[in-house]
């Protein structure tokens, strides 16, 4: 009905235009055949009436112009008042618009192009008033031009809207620029104070606590690290808003960042019953070109998400890709849940800054509504979109699609091809089965799945040609322990080679069993593993069981190193000493610029972590000092400098790097990101840092 009635105004706003474009014709040519002989006839000036439109003419033999009554209105003269010359017509137009006008006016006489223009005439009482002039030349037989004739049309109030417009556009983008600006200022000092913050709770966490005084820590080190990852989320919607977002292009391992982003997400589900599905499908390229960090965020937010609205069944991460164009791919990154659901009307909301479904469902939910505002911005910004189905008590599926470059260079490794062997594979939750099945079926294995214990043992007792059974460790009832068991105890079946899939990051045999299973393996399950795994228990060759990839925390260390760090904040002066201290590195502090160009002077560092704001001297102008002065002392030696600051934007950084920075590390300090900085300036010898 709707669609009916507005193709119905689309057609009858088609035909009005028609009209007004047949009529005007009608008219120039009317005109033109009046004036030809004397004067306008009576039907002429009826049209002209109705369209409003003034009628106008030039002689260009007599280089003399005529205007019609509506004209001389539209302009507030009389109607016998204005008889004009040529010049005197070009002096009523504003002189902005003349030579325009005048250009217009020869291009359609000397190349017949249309004559249809807007420009300003100077009405009587001083003011301009804008007009549409539409017009066509006359020739004679020789094909001489002898006289234009046309229509003109007042559009004034049109142009006053125009102009009302983009001036509110411009409003807008200049107040959206400035909340821009304020978001990262204010932003920036957040971070500042969140340094001290997250600093001083992971020490505090550290010391003899009893456990009423953990608890109260971790609730601190909690609420920081959520109100940090707000800050993140509003700082890039900002610069996503502002134009000033940069997207990295470098060549990355797809299955290594999926991974890695979901194994700490997927770690606290071990103790939930929430089983976590990875699914990369076969003909997602390896090695991909993008930024890799974009991609993780959007991966934790959907997954994040996920997590928090789904208590029991499953969270399943799905990876496909279609190819776009010889090199490039269009990335599907779907997370479907068994969660609460979201409705129909709310769906619609979705997507946008600070929209969350409703108090109901998210008062027992941390969060800001700028997750999917981001992803959506993140997706579009490379070259894909955002969008979601869910049912009530059911579950959703978030999806977003990137394009990305598959590298020349890419080819992906040979998997083991393990043809002419069955596996048996025992999974209680459906997708996690299903996907179980896709990956092995893609090595060429035939598989038979199981739901539960008693379906794998009815299987096992009518067929053993097993090469080997894959069984989840937590199921409901029987469980992988007990089908471990009776495996291990049947005459039949002993000699079948079991692979055990937990939760838990890898442990010895489960409790409930005797026997040991030939291998454990960490869910999700990593595809790209699973077929040399595989291959190494069916061939037998030597087994290592294969681990989840948490590698744990890695501190690595730099003794003897000795760091000048830079910066005026007490608080952040102990927490950056004591991150340095713990990796052995000796520390002085200089509070501000004219300090640390002393201590530089009179001392030997193998490198200076800078702070960039900081009063007395900030540390872009103790850099340059120091660089100034590296070059007149020719020493031949150049202190790596890397600025510690809050300032997170990436003019920031260039600004720190057009100084003589070497390096650029954002506050809050990431550890990692610290120790792999250090890592690449201090000229330490790998061998010694412990690991
Ligand atoms: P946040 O999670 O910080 O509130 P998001 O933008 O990530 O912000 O999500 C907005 C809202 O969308 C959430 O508050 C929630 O109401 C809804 N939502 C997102 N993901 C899911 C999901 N998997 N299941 C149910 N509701 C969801």
């Amino acid at each position: 009905m709707r669609s009916q009635s507005v193709s119905f105004v689309v057609a009858c706003t088609a035909l009005l235009v028609f009209l007004q474009s047949l009529a005007i014709v009608i008219l120039i040519r009317m005109v033109a055949r009046a004036r030809s002989g004397s004067t306008p006839d009576r039907r002429l000036l009826r049209a002209a009436q109705a369209t409003h439109d003034g009628l106008w003419e030039f002689d260009l033999i007599a280089d003399q112009p005529w205007v019609g009554k509506r004209f001389k209105e539209m302009l507030g003269y009389p109607e016998t008042d204005l008889n004009l010359t040529m010049a005197e017509y070009d002096a009523m137009v504003h002189p902005e618009d003349l030579p325009r006008l005048l250009q217009h006016v020869d291009e359609h006489v000397n190349q017949d192009t249309q004559f249809d223009i807007e420009y300003r005439l100077r009405h009587q009482q001083g003011h301009y008033e804008w007009v549409r002039s539409r017009a066509q030349v006359e020739r004679d037989a020789a094909g001489s031009p002898f006289r234009i004739a046309g229509t003109i049309e007042n559009i004034t109030a049109f142009k006053r809207a125009e102009q009302a417009r983009i001036e509110a556009t411009l409003a807008a983008e200049a107040a959206n620029r400035a909340k821009s600006t304020f978001l990262a200022n204010v932003s920036h000092e957040i971070r500042t104070p969140m340094n001290g913050i997250i600093g001083i709770s992971d020490m505090l966490g550290e010391t003899l606590l009893d456990a009423t005084q953990q608890e109260y820590v971790e609730i601190v080190r909690a609420s920081a690290r959520g109100l940090l990852s707000m800050i993140n989320d509003l700082l890039d919607l900002s610069k996503i808003e502002a134009g000033r977002f940069e997207l990295l292009a470098v060549d990355f391992s797809l299955h290594e960042v999926v991974y890695e982003t979901v194994a700490a997400t997927f770690l606290q589900l071990a103790t939930r019953g929430v089983e976590p599905i990875v699914h990369i499908a076969g003909n997602v390229p390896t090695t991909l070109s993008g930024d890799p960090n974009r991609l993780r965020q959007i991966i934790l937010n959907y997954v994040g998400n996920a997590l928090k609205f789904t208590s029991d069944g499953h969270v399943l991460l799905k990876i496909t890709a279609t190819v776009v164009a010889d090199d490039r791919v269009l990335l599907r990154i779907s997370v479907s849940d068994s969660g609460i659901g979201i409705s129909p009307d709310h769906i619609g909301k979705l997507f946008q800054p600070f929209s969350q479904v409703d108090a109901s469902t998210t008062r027992n939910q941390k969060g800001t509504g700028l997750g999917l505002a981001l992803v959506k911005n993140l997706a579009s910004l490379m070259g894909g979109a955002a969008g979601v189905t869910s049912e009530v008590g059911r579950g959703s599926t978030f999806w977003a699609t990137v394009n990305l470059q598959v590298p020349c260079a890419h080819a992906d490794a040979a998997v083991p091809l393990l043809k002419n062997h069955r596996v048996l594979v025992v999974d209680d939750v459906a997708p996690s089965r299903e996907c179980i099945q896709d990956m092995l079926e893609t090595t060429g294995l035939e598989v038979v799945v199981a739901s539960g214990v008693d379906e794998a043992l009815c299987i096992l007792s009518e067929d053993v040609a097993f090469s080997v059974i894959l069984a989840d460790e937590l199921m409901p009832g029987r469980d992988g322990g007990d089908l471990l068991t009776a495996v291990r105890t049947d005459m039949r079946s002993r000699k079948i080679p079991f692979i055990m899939m937990s939760l838990q990051v890898a442990h010895d045999a489960p409790a409930n069993s005797a026997f040991q299973p030939d291998a454990m393996l960490q869910k999700p399950l990593r595809g790209f593993e699973l077929p040399r795994l595989l291959d190494q228990v069916i061939n037998g060759t030597s087994l290592t069981p294969a681990r989840y990839a948490g590698k744990g925390d890695v501190l690595r260390t730099f003794p003897g190193a000795r760091l000048l760090v830079v910066e005026d904040n007490p608080v952040n002066q102990r927490v950056v000493r004591r991150l340095l201290e713990k990796m052995d590195a000796s520390v002085t502090i200089a509070n501000n610029g004219v300090e640390a160009l002393q201590c530089w002077s009179a001392h030997h560092y193998d490198a200076v972590l800078m702070d960039c704001q900081m009063p007395i001297m900030d540390g872009l102008t103790a850099t340059l000092k120091i660089r100034e002065l590296e070059a007149v002392r020719h020493t031949g030696t150049r202190i790596p400098i890397i600025a510690l600051s809050a300032n997170v934007m990436p003019e920031d950084r260039d600004r720190s790097l057009a100084v003589g920075m070497d390096d650029h590390i954002g506050k809050p300090i990431v550890i990692s990101q610290l120790v792999e900085c250090l890592a690449r300036y201090l000229n330490v010898d790998r061998s010694s840092m412990a690991v």
